[in-house]
């Protein structure tokens, strides 16, 4: 191995920019050339790639997002378009390449794999639904920035006897919503992996009224079926049973546009020297994760198209502490 590439690729995430400096200087280190991919998948494609020295990732680790940009790339998921991403790696004399981001970040990696080239995947996607890995970068800033938004919420809602209703990100998987509502003290949370029903959400709601509480915060992941501003509707058609006054916040983009936590660049470093020994051993074809608080390679073939599920017995753990 002597010349490898980079990408970021996906949704940003916090820490993203730590795993670069790693896996550049990890394979300065070891006397190879680096070069950065611009834009994930889709600078692959254009073959927008500059050579990165230690000095040119000094300064990032503290930064959010990437500094080599990201990308969704529906060019890329085609045959023709791994194709010719390959032929672009091959004619700069490339001979490895590092892959930063998500499931479907890792799903294309797996792609090159099969096509025989040498790849490396690191986790990375504040979602953190990637099988293969206990944490993902980016995922402990995201929860941080999320739970510090409840708690305001929480602080406001007492004041003027209000619930709120906090809508979180993560895409299909429920792990923010179910992390900051256990740490937020939500009284409901609602995830795609498990439903509440808007007249039960109500009901939970009237009663905790009932019970004197002063506040609510019901927390619903993007991906629930019933998203949070169709349970705001249905809320205000039964504000009588509901008692508080009702508030809807939307935080989106915001939790993820942040500096990394320590966690996240700990992880994120960790991570992305481990790609560059990884790459170094000659078994390619995996991506690099924690579990157990141990760095492990997993085959690209038992990631790609899979997810991690939640954990559902934290929700009802929830649920009866809501008192
Ligand atoms: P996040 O969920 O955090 O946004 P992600 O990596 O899951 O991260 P996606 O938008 O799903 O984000 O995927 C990123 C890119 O990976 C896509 O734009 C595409 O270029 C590539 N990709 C996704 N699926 C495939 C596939 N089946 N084959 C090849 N490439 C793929």
């Amino acid at each position: 191995m002597q010349k490898i590439a980079i990408l970021t690729s996906g949704g940003d995430a916090p820490g993203m920019n730590a795993a670069v400096r790693a896996a550049t200087r990890g394979a300065i280190a070891r006397g190879w050339e680096v070069y950065g991919i611009r834009n994930g998948y889709a600078g692959l494609l254009a073959d927008t790639m500059d050579e990165l020295h230690a000095r040119d990732v000094g300064g990032i680790i503290q930064r959010g997002g990437t500094v080599l940009g990201s990308a969704r790339s529906p060019e890329f998921q085609s045959d023709a378009g791994v194709e010719k991403g390959l032929s672009n790696l091959r004619s700069r004399g490339v001979d490895g390449l590092i892959v930063i981001g998500g499931n479907g970040s890792q799903t294309g990696s797996y792609r090159l794999h099969q096509e025989g080239f040498p790849v490396v995947g690191v986790a990375s996607t504040i979602d953190n639904d990637l099988y293969g890995t206990d944490v993902t970068i980016g995922v402990d800033s995201a929860v941080n920035v999320t739970l510090e938004a409840i708690d305001r919420l929480r602080t406001t809602g007492s004041s003027h006897q209000r619930a709120f209703l906090v809508e979180t990100m993560g895409r299909n998987c429920g792990y923010i919503a179910l992390m900051t509502g256990i740490a937020g003290g939500a009284e409901v949370i609602v995830t795609p992996e498990r439903e509440v029903e808007p007249h039960e959400v109500v009901e939970r709601l009237g009663a905790a009224y009932s019970r004197g509480k002063t506040h609510a915060i019901v927390v619903v992941a993007e991906g629930a079926k019933h998203g949070a501003r169709a349970m705001m509707d249905y809320f205000k058609e039964h504000r009588g049973t509901i008692g508080f006054g009702l508030r809807l916040t939307t935080l989106g983009h915001v939790v993820r546009g942040g500096v990394p936590t320590a966690a996240d660049r700990v992880l994120a470093t960790r991570l992305g020297a481990a790609a560059v020994d990884q790459l170094a051993s000659g078994t390619t074809g995996v991506m690099m994760g924690s579990l157990c608080n141990t760095i492990a390679a997993t085959p690209l073939a038992e990631i790609a198209g899979r997810t991690k599920p939640i954990d559902c017995a934290l929700l009802e753990l929830a649920r009866v502490l809501a008192q």
